[in-house]
């Protein structure tokens, strides 16, 4: 599967479903990338396209081969047969913007043989945008390609959906993220020399390769460093010691707002990891070493990381959208930990 969209890290069922008909000369007319924010919905996008249009789809290349002249342009955005369309400055994808799209659909491709729209937000099309959309995705035209991104396949028309073939991108765990900054490293494309700071580069990326890069190029990643390593204890805390020692430990965290919203993020991917482990998975995104992560998960119950894991949500939200008093927050977090099921 490596030689399938080989610029898109994991995400093998794509691979398999998308890159083996494409390779086959045979694809959609509509695709729906769907997945969280950093998942790679914009990479798997150009590889689409580049497969598409590559010129080199026989043989033993990869796909695409990503060095032949549609390739190149594709690549470097110079491809007038890939369009990219967003909202622009408003809130929501008008309209207007839908149909300027579509009165360039009927023209024919300039260099290939198809022309890509890849529609960026398109959770965020108004139901008229959507309509006026589906107009074309009804019949459209034989060498046009729509693929929509979205975190949220959901809130787009239910006769959008069926029309268009539906491919779902996901998180990329901790240790597939540190193997790939390494490898950049090698080639010279990352200069951080001191791996621990990898080590954190990846897993405070919380599955996004694009964040574990930018973090990778800060010159100081400490304050990142300290906000996971105290979602490291206080789950650790919360999970493993008594109520009176969580009592104490969740007095002492004295960060602002924002900074408890980090801590708390991190805290919830940590549980989140312990809960996949158990379940068999080795794909973590807080840790990057799941054995370390199995470790510690078998001590402690399913109900009760799942439990714990709803009360750190709350608490999140209390922070940050109620404005409720941090340390009532943390200290009410440290009362109920040790209670399941809530
Ligand atoms: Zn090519």
């Amino acid at each position: 599967m490596n030689n399938i969209f080989p610029e898109l890290l994991g995400n093998i069922a794509i691979k398999d479903l998308c890159g083996k008909d494409i390779k086959a000369g045979k694809h959609s007319h509509a695709y729906i990338i769907d997945g969280p924010e950093g998942s790679g919905k914009h990479t798997a996008a150009k590889q689409i396209a580049m497969a598409i249009l590559c010129r080199n789809k026989n043989g033993e290349n990869p796909l695409p081969c990503g060095f032949c002249p549609s390739c190149s342009k594709v690549s470097s955005g110079y491809s007038t047969d890939v369009q990219y369309v967003n909202r622009g400055a408003t809130a929501t994808f008008q309209v207007e913007t839908i149909r300027n799209m579509l009165s360039s659909v009927s023209y024919l491709p300039d260099d290939g043989d198809y022309k890509v729209y890849i529609i960026e937000e398109a959770e965020k099309m108004t139901t008229q945008a959507q309509n006026s959309l589906l107009l074309t995705l009804e019949e459209p035209p034989a060498h046009v390609i729509f693929i929509l991104l979205t975190s949220d396949s959901g809130s787009l028309l239910e006769t959008i959906r069926s029309r268009a073939h539906t491919l779902k991108t996901e998180l990329l765990s901790a240790p597939l993220i540190l193997e790939n900054l390494m490898a950049r490293r090698n080639k010279g494309l990352i200069n951080e020399r001191n791996d621990e700071k990898l080590k954190v580069a990846a897993s405070a990326a919380s599955g996004s390769l694009g964040v574990a890069i930018d973090l990778c190029d800060k010159t100081d990643t400490s304050p990142v460093l300290k906000y996971r390593d105290i979602a490291e204890k206080l789950t650790d805390t919360l999970i493993f010691s008594s109520t009176a020692d969580s009592v104490n430990f969740c007095r002492g965290i004295d960060f602002k707002r924002a900074e408890c919203e980090q801590i708390l993020f991190y805290a919830m991917t940590a549980v989140r990891d312990y809960i996949a482990v158990k379940n068999g998975s080795r794909n973590t995104l807080f840790f990057t070493d799941a054995d370390l992560a199995y470790s510690k998960a078998v001590k402690v119950t399913a109900p009760r990381l799942l439990s714990l894991y709803n009360q750190l949500e709350e608490a999140q939200d209390h922070i940050c959208r109620k404005n409720a008093s941090i340390s009532t927050v943390f200290c009410t977090l440290a009362a109920n930990a040790r209670k399941e099921n809530r």
